[in-house]
């Protein structure tokens, strides 16, 4: 089993990271990044601001949505395109997702082999990868049951 990291590891991981790239480690970075790392999912920065919202009274959508985008720089999420609102991924690992055009719903999967079917027809067309990523959109399987 994986060892669950304390507040303590989850700030150090942060605070080495905003060091390293020179940037200000604040309460507000450090009680969002403990949010986020809670659990793996897929957020929104709105249902992010709700949650936060009970412990940072007075944040606003455009600060957590630049939080957010920091924190993919950073490499602590991965921003997912997505039907409706951007999602971020608490996994930055690479791995695909299905999206459900129904509920909005995103789910992971893996698709190691499209992804570097994907990667070797973007290089064959004389282009440079930085990343790959797939994403299958349909109806997901709670919303058919
Ligand atoms: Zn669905
Ligand atoms: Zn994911």
């Amino acid at each position: 089993m994986v060892p669950v990291p304390t507040p303590a590891d989850v700030d150090a991981d942060l605070v080495g990271r905003l060091r390293g790239a020179g940037l200000r480690v604040t309460p507000q970075r450090l009680a969002l990044h403990r949010l986020i790392a809670a659990e793996n999912r897929h957020l929104t920065a709105e249902a992010l601001l709700r949650e936060a919202s009970a412990t940072l009274p007075g944040l606003a959508l455009p600060t957590v949505y630049s939080t957010l985008e920091l924190f993919a720089e950073l490499g602590v999420v991965r921003r997912v395109a997505a039907p409706g609102a951007a999602r971020y991924d608490t996994d930055p690992t690479p791995h695909d997702h299905f999206t459900c055009v129904r509920c909005g719903q995103l789910y992971d999967l893996d698709t190691s082999a499209g992804r570097a079917a994907a990667r070797r027809a973007a290089e064959s067309a004389g282009h440079a990868v930085e990343s790959a990523s797939v994403v299958v959109s349909g109806v997901c399987a709670s919303c058919l049951a």
